[in-house]
């Protein structure tokens, strides 16, 4: 990418969400809010994550004042199968990709297989909400349930090791499938595919702005992340370690233009 290009503001700039505009699963933060009300005063920002749109609003949206110009957000949730514009004083989907209760059913069973023969959790105790969710176009295997609070969800597995074996032992199962790692305790199910590349290629495509001028931040861009999907789009990145890092890459631009 040449120099220019990095430091003007894109047409849009699409955000990952969990680790790089926010904590996992928490709402974002007050100063990020305040940011991301300037960015959608100048260009587009869409937001994608492997949650629900339920959780996509409640992290950003939400927390966005009554006034900012929310027609320039777009949401991309479940990993990119479904894509959300605000029209009309409501959220309307532009398209979703979903799942049958056959294959809700049959993802499922792997599930407990992939898991028993691994020994990643035992169903018999009790877990923070969920453990297994249907999202639309994804199933979500939450090791912890749904709700676990965020410090055992960054201890239960540091080093990837648990979620790149149960990933590992669902694969061959799932044929038909993606399985990739999620979040710090999450594997994502989507048929393949539909990822972060397939969402980001539709909003290009409905907002008719040229990938090459929108921009990816995200922080788990490396091997084995999961947004590195992104790069076989050709949309320009920008790797981030944590939001204060996103913070400080936003104010960078906010000042060139
Ligand atoms: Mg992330």
């Amino acid at each position: 990418m040449n120099p220019h290009s990095e430091n003007s503001l894109p047409d849009c700039i699409v955000f990952d969400l969990d680790s790089t505009l926010a904590k996992s699963k928490q709402p974002i933060e007050n100063q990020m809010a305040t940011m991301l009300t300037k960015i959608v005063e100048q260009t587009k920002i869409a937001v994608t994550s492997g949650g629900k749109l339920e959780q996509l609003l409640k992290q950003v949206v939400d927390q966005l004042p009554k006034d900012a110009n929310i027609s320039n957000v777009f949401l991309l949730p479940t990993s990119g199968a479904a894509l959300y514009t605000y029209k009309n004083e409501k959220w309307t989907c532009l398209y979703e990709e979903t799942l049958s209760p056959k294959e809700v059913e049959e993802i499922g069973n792997a599930i407990r297989i992939a898991n028993d023969k691994t020994n990643t959790v035992d169903f018999s105790q009790k877990a923070y909400g969920k453990r297994i969710e249907f999202r639309g176009a994804q199933v979500s295997f939450s090791a912890l349930g749904q709700e676990a609070p965020l410090d055992e969800k960054l201890s239960w597995d540091p080093t990837r090791a648990k979620r790149s074996s149960l990933r590992n032992a669902l694969a061959p199962i799932l044929t038909e499938y993606t399985v990739r790692i999620g979040g710090k305790t999450t594997i994502d199910i989507t048929k393949h595919g539909i990822d972060k590349a397939y969402g980001i290629r539709k909003l290009s495509e409905y907002l008719a702005i040229p990938i090459e001028k929108m921009r990816y931040v995200g922080d788990e861009l490396g091997e084995g992340g999961n947004d590195e999907v992104v790069i076989q789009t050709g949309i320009p990145t920008r790797a981030v370690t944590n939001p204060d890092d996103t913070l400080h890459y936003l104010e960078t631009l906010i000042k060139k233009t």
